[in-house]
């Protein structure tokens, strides 16, 4: 029997199981809902948008628009029905959330290869199986998926620091040390005490919002207290934390700044930097606004906003082999979506993409497919098998994760449609050879 187990209907499992139904591979697809459910859904529908109905930009002069142009090169059912469910929101996608969700169901559940059972799995299912989960996987699937990757590889919770690109950093303000001067690999940004006084008052003014489930998480206080809850606990608490001076005496004068923002690489290649300790609940508009006051990040270029919420998922770097699978485990399991370390809706629908194809490749006895690292979908699989691990964060699509151009271009649009063109054309030859992937026409 060459049906595949999909676990979990949202937006991962269903583009799987469509993915694979359209290559006339049978599917069961198993959805929770309505039985069980999670802190966030509210409906029984496949693939709900949980928060909010924008799936983020929608031109190549957008990293998330290079995704978007993939995922319909590839034939993607979400995209298809988020076409069709789509409300004017500039230059954005954004959906009805009901007529999306229910689009899909439809879709799915009048295939004829696939079969919806509304039932939660608590255990993973025996033969091909690709698990879906999501950020908020049930308890019992959870402690499976904790199993297979050994318990300090699953996260329960994030409390995640706003990451910034590189080249976006004024290094005319900031500049290169290691506390003590040790390594290089930290840059610096210093702080008069005017600069830092008013960046407190900013910091601790703003508006903040508190995650879906706060109270009943004990994580929040295991020593990953948000910056501006701590900022708010005295002006000088940060200059005396993780905004200390000490140790990292100013280029030229050598004396000590009143206060100094730590950034630190985030990825290999050195074009990604997070900001240290400053794990954050504002909103992301608002830690634009703050954290461009730190001296140096005043045209701080966002690859990603902070965010403090519950989220499950893998340690890829430590645990997938490159085609999300467990390294050690059985050759027919895949993960898709966003526990396998990536982070929003339309990464987790890549994802689920990428599992399908990967098990329609095994089942069909093909090779499985190398996505170019040129494009979006394959920056995301290289940032899942070359982020460092021990510092491990669910990542979402940004220039950062591409390979570098080899070039400055200052616009960012620019610059992105260069990305975009270069994307394009690895992207077209690789869309040619998934044909032998087809499967039967249905
Ligand atoms: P989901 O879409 O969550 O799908 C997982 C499915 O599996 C669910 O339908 C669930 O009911 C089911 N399930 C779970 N356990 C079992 C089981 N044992 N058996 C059977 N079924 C099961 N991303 C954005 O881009 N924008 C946002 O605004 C945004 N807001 C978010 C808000 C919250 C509160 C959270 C938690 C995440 C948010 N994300 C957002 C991140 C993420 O992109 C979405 O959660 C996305 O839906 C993930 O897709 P997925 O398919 O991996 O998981």
């Amino acid at each position: 029997d060459r049906t595949v187990s999909v676990v979990g209907g949202g937006l991962a499992g269903s583009e799987a199981a469509w993915m694979l139904a359209c290559r006339g591979i049978p599917v069961t697809l198993y959805e929770m809902r309505p039985q069980a459910t999670t802190p966030a859904h509210r409906t029984d529908g496949l693939a709900e948008v949980v928060c909010s109905n924008s799936f983020g930009a929608d031109s190549t002069t957008s990293p998330a628009g290079i995704l978007k142009e993939e995922l319909r090169g590839l034939g993607s059912l979400i995209l298809k029905c988020a076409d069709a469910a789509r409300v004017p929101a500039g230059k954005a996608l954004a959906v009805d959330r009901d007529i999306f969700s229910r689009l899909v169901t439809e879709t799915l559940e009048k295939h004829p290869l696939v079969t919806v059972v509304r039932e939660e799995c608590v255990s993973v299912p025996e033969g091909p199986a690709i698990l879906a989960t999501g950020p908020l996987t049930s308890p019992a699937m959870a402690g499976e998926i904790r199993r297979m990757a050994g318990e300090e590889y699953l996260s329960f919770f994030d409390a995640v620091a706003p990451v910034v690109e590189a080249d976006s950093i004024d290094m005319t303000k900031a500049f290169r040390l290691g506390r003590w001067g040790q390594e290089d690999d930290y840059i610096n940004c210093p702080f008069t005490r005017e600069e830092y006084e008013a960046f407190i008052s900013a910091l601790t003014g703003a508006e903040r919002t508190l995650p879906h489930d706060f109270e009943d998480s004990p994580s929040w206080f295991e020593g990953c207290l948000p910056v501006e809850v701590m900022a708010s606990r005295g002006t000088d608490t940060l200059r005396f934390g993780p905004l200390r001076p000490v140790g990292l005496p100013l280029p030229g004068t050598g004396e000590e700044a009143w206060a100094v923002a730590q950034l630190r690489q985030d990825n290999r290649e050195g074009t990604l930097y997070n900001l240290v300790g400053f794990q954050t609940s504002l909103r992301w508009g608002e830690q634009e606004r703050v954290f461009r006051m730190i001296p140096g990040l005043a045209d701080a270029e966002f690859a990603r906003f902070g965010v403090m919420h519950r989220n499950i998922y893998v340690n890829a770097p430590a645990v997938l082999d490159g085609r999300l699978r467990f390294r050690n485990g059985r050759e027919d399991l895949f993960l898709a979506g966003q526990i396998t370390g990536v982070e929003g809706y339309m990464e987790s629908t890549a994802m689920g993409c990428v599992a399908a194809l990967n098990m329609a490749a095994l089942l069909l006895g093909k090779p499985f497919p190398e996505w170019p690292r040129e494009t979006a979908a394959g920056s995301l699989l290289h940032y899942l098998g070359d982020a460092l691990e021990r510092r491990f964060q669910p990542m979402n699509v940004n220039l950062g994760i591409f390979p570098p151009l080899g070039k400055k271009v200052r616009n960012k649009a620019l610059r992105c449609e260069q990305v975009a063109q270069r994307a394009r054309e690895a992207f077209d030859p690789f869309l040619a050879g998934l044909a032998e992937l087809a499967g039967p026409a249905r």
